[in-house]
């Protein structure tokens, strides 16, 4: 099947049949090589499109929503499986229909094997631009596909502690003083909160937590704030209310507000929406104190550990979050959170039909698996 017949087929699929297509020929890409016994091995791309069903409306400081689009890629090599995902909530601009072109455009055939990490994701990189999230699923089923290989998971290949894992954050949407309680409550295991605030019932809300619990707080403002020094006494205020750090407190584009904000503010200001890749790493050092880096945002965990190690020889402080998906990106992201001050990795406890398991939050801490690769197994 051709790469456009094969993307056909995906776009037919938004329609909403919703079947795993166990081989499909058009999405894969084959490298042939020798082995030792002569017999060609081969890597074989797929991906399906799932839809990921939230436990809670998600409610940020624009909209709302109850479901999250992910793309499940599997890349296998030698009678093994690598696990890679895309996830990709609507307001990033990335789709199943996208990722699914993408994809198909993907052809493995001039590399030799999976360990030519920094070649393969390159070409995957000049692809096209953008497609930030695709780029990801390949990047992570490459990972995890490697680190099956040689058997090890990808903290140790990286030289990392897993005895170091931060605490994880978890999540508190905007909602009623009663629902936000509730929330709150069902969030007993976790050490530290974090709240979306950027609406106008940001005391409100910050209270109402206060109300039933004194564990820190990490506040998201997804760049809800709209002046400076309105912003500052806000922040002043929440240092007061036991928050640690403050997560893009205003739009990306307000950079001298933000570079003010972060001279005078008592708590760190981290940047989100305003560090995609690399690129933004050195520019964001002289603005924010630290980076939230997500594999979806920056292409995958060979990115995410550059961008980690580059902001810590930068003197800044370093976040590793996620989108909502399921345990295979959140483990993945996992593999590097040794190296994090603080984890945002609660996407996969907001869903309802994760199909894998990985990474665990015991008593609040990320707790890894003893798999190798991304450390993750089919449910
Ligand atoms: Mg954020």
């Amino acid at each position: 099947m051709s790469n456009r017949r094969n993307f056909l087929k995906y776009s037919g699929l938004a329609a909403g049949s919703f079947i795993l297509p166990v081989s499909v020929s058009g999405s894969e890409t084959s490298t042939m090589i020798k082995k030792k016994t002569g017999k060609p091995a081969s890597m074989k791309l797929r991906f399906r499109p799932y839809d990921l069903q939230l436990n809670h409306v998600f409610t940020i400081a624009n909209s709302s929503r109850t479901t999250t689009p992910v793309m499940l890629t599997e890349i296998e090599y030698d009678g093994l499986i690598g696990y890679g995902e895309a996830s990709m909530p609507p307001y990033l601009g990335e789709s199943q229909k996208t990722a699914a072109e993408f994809l198909s455009k993907v052809d493995l055939s001039s590399f030799s094997d999976p360990f030519e990490l920094e070649d393969i994701i390159a070409y995957i990189d000049s692809l096209a631009v953008g497609n930030h999230a695709a780029k990801a699923s390949v990047d992570i089923a490459l990972h995890d596909l490697v680190g099956k290989i040689v058997q090890q998971p990808w903290h140790k290949l990286w030289g990392l502690n897993r005895t170091k894992t931060p605490n994880t954050s978890f999540t508190i949407g905007i909602d009623t003083p009663e629902v936000v309680k509730e929330k709150v409550r069902e969030a007993d295991i976790y050490k530290i909160l974090k709240v979306k605030l950027g609406r106008e019932n940001d005391k409100e809300m910050i209270k109402t937590i206060r109300s039933v619990t004194d564990k820190p707080i990490c506040v998201d403002v997804n760049q809800g704030w709209k002046d400076k020094q309105m912003a500052l006494d806000m922040i002043q205020w929440l240092a007061a209310q036991g928050v640690v750090f403050i997560e893009q407190p205003m739009s990306k584009l307000a950079v001298d507000d933000i570079a003010w904000l972060t001279q005078n503010s008592p708590l760190p200001i981290i940047a989100d929406e305003a560090v995609q890749t690399i690129n933004d790493v050195a520019a964001a050092s002289k603005i924010y104190s630290g980076i939230n880096i997500k594999l979806m945002k920056c292409g995958g965990m060979r990115n995410a550990w550059k961008m980690a190690n580059m902001a810590k020889a930068l003197g800044m402080k370093v976040m590793i979050g996620c989108m909502t998906e399921t345990s295979c990106a959140i483990s993945a992201a996992a593999q590097l959170s040794p190296l994090a001050d603080w984890a945002d990795l609660d996407g996969n406890l907001l869903i309802g039909n994760d199909i894998y398991e990985g990474t665990k939050v015991v008593n609040g801490k990320i707790t890894l698996s003893d798999l190798p690769g991304i450390g993750i197994r089919l449910k």
